[in-house]
Order: C-alpha cells, then structure tokens, then sequence
C-alpha cells in the first residue's frame, strides 16, 4: 500500500471512530471524562517501572506493558477530551396510592420533574378510580403527570390492592389482579407498561400474567435482567431503606461499581415523610445530574432504547 493511501486510511480510521468510548481507558478519576482531570495521574507516573505494589502506575500503564511511556501517551491522548458510555440510573419508588401519603408522593415527584430526572412510581391501583366517584388528589396527580410529564413520570402498576404475594397463585388469579388494576388506570385514562410486583418476585406464572395484561417490563425480580417478553429488568436493584446512605458518594459509587449498565435505585413513598429526607433527595438528583456521569431514564425508557 502507498503511503499516501494509508495516511487516508488512517484519517477514515478516526474518523469512523465514536467520540464516546465504549471501555473508558485513561479516565483515572471515574467521572466519564478523559480529560484534564485525568492528566495528574498519568504525569505522576510517567517514565517509571510499575512495582506490582504501585496501583497508581499500573492505573497510568495503559498498555500494560509494566512501564508508563510514550506507548501510553499515543492511547491517552488518543482518547483525550471523549467521553465514556454512562451508566443509566433508574430511580423506582414504591407504594404510592390513594388516601395514604398522597402529599409525600406529589412532592418526591415534584422533585424529579424540578430536576428533570426521570421516576418510575409503583401505584397500587385500589382506591384511585375517576375523581367524580371517589375525589382524591393522587389520582388527578397521575393523570396530570400521566399527560404532561410522561417523559420524567412513569407511572407503574404495583398491583390491585398489595395485599399478597403472587406466590401461591395461578395464572388466572394472576391475570384478574394485574386486570383489573389496569382497568382501574384505565378508568382516568392512565395505562401502565411497568409492573412492580408486592412482596417477592412470586411464581412462573408471572410473566404470562402480566403478558395477558399488555405489561411489557417486569421489575423487582429475583433473576438478573432477561431480556424476553416481558422484559425483565433487575440487575442491581438497590434500596435506600431508610435514606441512611442517601448521598452523592455512597450511590454513586454503588452505581460505578456494580457490572451491569444501569441500576435501579429504590425507595417507598414512606421513607420520606420527613422534609430533610425530600432535601436530601433533591441534592442528590442534583449532584448525580452535575456530574455528568450517568443517563436517567424511567423503566419502560431503558426497555425501549436496549
Ligand atoms: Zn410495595
């Protein structure tokens, strides 16, 4: 091949290469950037011989060639100033419905519509019905979100009245309690996509239930993330009980950690019937959307776009 022609190759080579980084080689500090911010680790480290015992030049010796040198500046720089495939976090909040908690529920929605982050509610469908026969203001909440808000609020079914576990059930008593909690959504114009079941993950019967009931995403299973229909999404299901651990730090490097691509992110309308925990949870949407680390998306939107 003629030099000229492989300079072209090479141009075409970069030029087909994606500005976001599938494996993100070089990004030292873990904030989705190889950027400046990185650049600490690399000169610290540069020209020497890696010590099996030093992990921050083995970090820098990206070629793993036990030396950091020119070798790794040609990949470092090769990747500077991309970004990384993001991690997507699902937030999931459980237990919301009628005459119970209704101002607990609007306002921890409200905080994800203010941040623009996406939510996931778990409503327990029993009690909700048109406003004319039984007024509540969660219902009229819904289908407000239902119509305005559609891209930050989901709305999931969380069974018909959370009485029981599914385990010992059959199909058909299945299907009538995930039936006529969608008829009851349906009687104010809401229609779930997402079913969260009440206790456990419950039995085989499950995923036909919810496939006679037009429910295409399952969550909160026992199994990792299946990809069948319905899709089961679970993989790294991760519970703030009690908010104790509700900080950037601590989701954050759950979120980093964890192998899957996204992580799901729960809590119940009850953990947050104190003001300071709302605030909390607003400083942590705004620091995780700050970082530029993660996508948000609802359920049904991470089931769509995988
Ligand atoms: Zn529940």
């Amino acid at each position: 091949m003629k030099k000229g022609w492989f300079v072209v190759g090479i141009i075409i080579l970069f030029m087909m290469l994606p500005s976001v980084l599938a494996l993100c080689v070089g990004d030292f500090n873990n904030d989705g950037f190889v950027n400046s911010g990185d650049i600490a680790v690399f000169s610290a480290n540069f020209n020497k011989v890696c010590s099996p015992s030093d992990s921050q030049c083995l970090l820098a010796d990206l070629n793993k060639d036990g030396k950091v040198n020119s070798g790794d500046i040609a990949i470092f720089s090769f990747n500077f100033g991309k970004s990384c495939n993001k991690k997507t976090i699902i937030f999931q909040f459980d237990d919301v419905q009628a005459d119970w908690l209704e101002n607990v529920a609007v306002k921890v929605v409200n905080v994800h519509i203010s941040q623009g982050i996406p939510i996931t509610i778990g409503v327990i469908a029993q009690n909700l019905k048109s406003q004319e026969s039984n007024p509540n203001s969660l219902t009229s909440s819904l289908k407000k979100w239902y119509q305005n808000n559609s891209n930050i609020v989901e709305i999931a079914q969380h069974t018909y009245n959370h009485c029981c576990s599914y385990s010992s059930w059959s199909l058909f008593k299945q299907t009538e309690d995930m039936q006529r909690a969608q008829q009851e959504f349906a009687s104010f114009g809401v229609y779930p996509k997402t079913f969260i079941p009440a206790f456990d993950w419950g039995n085989a019967n499950m995923l036909q239930a919810a496939l006679n009931s037009g429910l295409e995403v399952m969550l909160d299973a026992t199994k990792n993330d299946i990809i069948q229909s319905p899709r089961i999404l679970d993989n790294g299901t991760w519970y703030l009980y009690n908010f104790k651990t509700l900080d950037y730090s601590t989701v954050s490097n759950i979120v980093d950690k964890s192998s899957s691509s996204y992580l799901i992110v729960g809590s119940h309308v009850q953990d947050f019937q104190n003001q300071a925990t709302i605030d909390k949870l607003a400083l942590l949407l705004q620091q995780l959307k700050d970082s530029g680390k993660y996508n948000f998306k609802t359920a049904y939107q991470y089931y769509s776009s995988s």
